[in-house]
């Protein structure tokens, strides 16, 4: 992979790794085929004639895909703009068609979430997360055993920021059997673990293309039945009017053919060596690294070395062609303290020394090698100066 860095006005090309696939994973060949081959179509999904079945076809064919690997059933896959648009149906037209009378969310949602539980003007009920980076039961259990209304919990199943996969069979458990509604946001899970939509207890749950190797700007929100009529968009009657807009068939037919592919390219790449690799290499040489978070997906790592700030070791890694994230980049760009490592009870200095490495499915144990050693680098940098300045 190259990349094109402007340098003192002129262009040079060196080569990137790319190490932060939470962020939004490289184009799949198989979506980047499948978008090319449907760029060429013309037409409209909704017309009748020959070029519109053709479109149509190939949106029939993404559902099942995304179907397929949500475990769900065809009829329960609505296409969406983004994950952010599907969290953002489930919450505001969730709350609506339901009546909530609160959201309950944890303290280490995705804004997504968060954002939309304030948009929906109710009171919002945070539950906090464990050490661990676990959402806290104990308070889910207490808040539904004292609820009034009918709340809408909404929480995520992997943590973008620490990989933490959420005790989700005992929040459903929790939640399932009661009145309450129950989403999730799925969008790290998804391709990663078993989804098992149609059969498990989420009323609603979302899913992102970028997220597994599609395009950004495709999403999905899958509904149960009685949650049919959770709208957003109400349009002109597209997704069975679920969701108005002319669907983006390109841009799902390659959503679909990510999907379809992306469970063989993670197997492939055998990401949760590498990351149990990089920590082993970076344990060897800074025995003080902390990774935060327990019971995490295999794909991710979120570590800190007390002393080395993120912003510093970005910058430094960057100029080594390494792109990672410190797991808290606001749409700014700027580094931002972490809601989620906060609400873990790390403490803010050893939280400013976060940084986030995330694989998929075209990474390598060349980068996670190159990660090692540029981290390394930029380690004994700032020992070389503290003990200069000592
Ligand atoms: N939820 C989680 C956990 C995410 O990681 C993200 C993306 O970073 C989103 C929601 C939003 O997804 P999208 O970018 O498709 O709107």
């Amino acid at each position: 992979m190259f990349s094109a860095h402007a340098l003192h006005g002129s262009v040079m090309t060196r080569p990137a790794i790319y190490l932060d696939h939470n962020a939004a994973s490289p184009l799949l060949p198989e979506a980047r085929d499948a978008l090319v081959a449907a760029l060429a179509l013309t037409g409209n999904p909704s017309s009748v004639h020959a070029h519109g079945r053709a479109l149509r076809n190939l949106i029939d064919a993404a559902r099942t895909q995304i179907a397929t690997l949500a475990g769900a059933e065809r009829k329960q896959v609505v296409f969406t703009g983004s994950a952010t648009e599907a969290i953002t149906q489930a919450i505001v037209g969730g709350a609506k068609t339901f009546a909530s009378s609160a959201i309950v969310i944890s303290a280490g949602e995705h804004a997504a979430v968060a954002k939309a539980a304030e948009a929906t003007g109710l009171p919002v009920i945070t539950i906090g997360l464990l050490p661990d980076g676990s959402v806290d039961l104990d308070q889910l259990a207490e808040i539904i055993a004292s609820a009034e209304g009918n709340l809408l919990v909404a929480l995520h199943w992997v943590n973008n920021e620490t990989g933490v996969i959420q005790p989700i069979e005992r929040i459903n458990a929790l939640v399932g059997p009661t009145r309450h509604t129950l989403f999730i946001d799925a969008v790290q899970a998804f391709g990663k673990l078993p989804l098992d939509f149609a059969a498990s207890a989420p009323d609603m749950m979302a899913v992102s293309g970028h997220k597994i190797g599609a395009p950004a700007g495709i999403g999905a929100l899958l509904v149960k039945s009685h949650a049919d009529t959770v709208r957003l968009i109400p349009g002109g009657g597209q997704e069975q009017g679920r969701r108005g807009g002319t669907e983006a068939a390109a841009v799902i037919a390659a959503f679909g053919a990510a999907a379809a592919a992306i469970q063989a390219r993670y197997a492939e790449a055998g990401v949760t060596r590498l990351i149990e690799r990089l920590e082993a290499d970076l344990k060897a040489f800074s025995p003080d690294m902390v990774v935060f978070g327990a019971n995490r997906l295999g794909n991710v790592t979120n570590f800190a070395v007390p002393g080395v700030k993120n912003a510093t070791a970005m910058m430094g890694l960057d100029l080594l062609g390494l792109s990672v994230s410190s797991g808290s980049a606001c749409s700014s760009g700027k580094v931002g303290p972490s809601h989620v490592l906060a609400a873990m009870g790390v403490s803010p200095g050893l939280a400013d020394c976060a940084l986030r490495v995330s694989l998929g499915w075209n990474s390598t144990a060349h980068d996670v090698d190159a990660f090692v050693a540029g981290y390394q680098s930029i380690l004994q940098r700032q020992r070389a100066r503290q003990e200069q300045a000592a």
